[in-house]
């Protein structure tokens, strides 16, 4: 009879979790009760799960989250901690941080330094392959480009000084972009400027070909 080595044994995940589960308590009790009443029920045990993934991340703690962090926390934070401590992650982790997310912003918890909740949903969609609402695409195209590696307020940040260059030089704003990225641009043309008293004021692209 062959005798599984202790140490390669597997630990229920509940049983790993347990310690961070207590230390969260009165978060995690607080997402189930909010839960109450739900179509999507969250085992207590997934959300400590996620607590347990953010670690000591540097970015995210249970109630700050990144898009970035949020990458890192699904793609490596939980499935190391789950490794390191000899359990299982479930296949309804991705449903679960979707749903911490809603909870977190829907009960005023998330801290005023995370990303948009929309931008947090990102790589969810993308990595986790969850549809708008959350739900498993099953196997259909993703809905999102990838955006898991781009720091949000950084890339607006950029965005938005291209945007600003744009004003003065009345080059299209996506040029500098699709020049680092060798595609074309849009010239002949140039974006201008409306009447700032227009009710519609903002760019528009004027052609200057044939
Ligand atoms: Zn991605």
């Amino acid at each position: 009879m062959t005798k599984t080595p202790r140490n390669n044994r597997l630990i229920e995940l509940s049983t790993a979790v347990a310690p961070v589960r207590e230390q969260h308590r009165e978060l995690i009790d607080a997402a189930i009760a909010w839960q109450s009443g739900r179509d999507r029920q969250t085992d207590p045990d997934h959300y400590a799960l996620i607590c347990a993934g953010v670690g000591h991340d540097a970015e995210n703690t249970p109630t700050r989250w990144t898009r970035t962090g949020t990458n890192g926390v699904v793609r490596c934070g939980i499935p190391n901690w789950c490794s390191l401590h000899r359990c299982l992650w479930p296949e309804e982790i991705l449903h679960a941080v979707w749903d911490w997310f809603d909870f977190l912003h829907d009960t005023g918890r998330m801290d005023p330094d995370s990303d948009p909740v929309a931008e947090l949903r990102k790589p969810l969609a993308c990595y986790g392959g969850l549809d708008q609402d959350g739900h498993p695409l099953d196997g259909a195209p993703r809905q999102v480009e990838c955006e898991c590696f781009l720091p949000y307020r950084e890339t607006t940040a950029l965005l938005a000084d291209l945007v600003r260059q744009a004003e003065r030089s009345g080059e299209d704003p996506l040029d500098p972009l699709r020049r680092a990225a060798g595609r074309s641009t849009r010239s002949p043309g140039r974006w201008e400027w409306d009447d700032p008293d227009d009710p519609e004021y903002g760019l528009s692209w004027t052609a200057s070909g044939p």
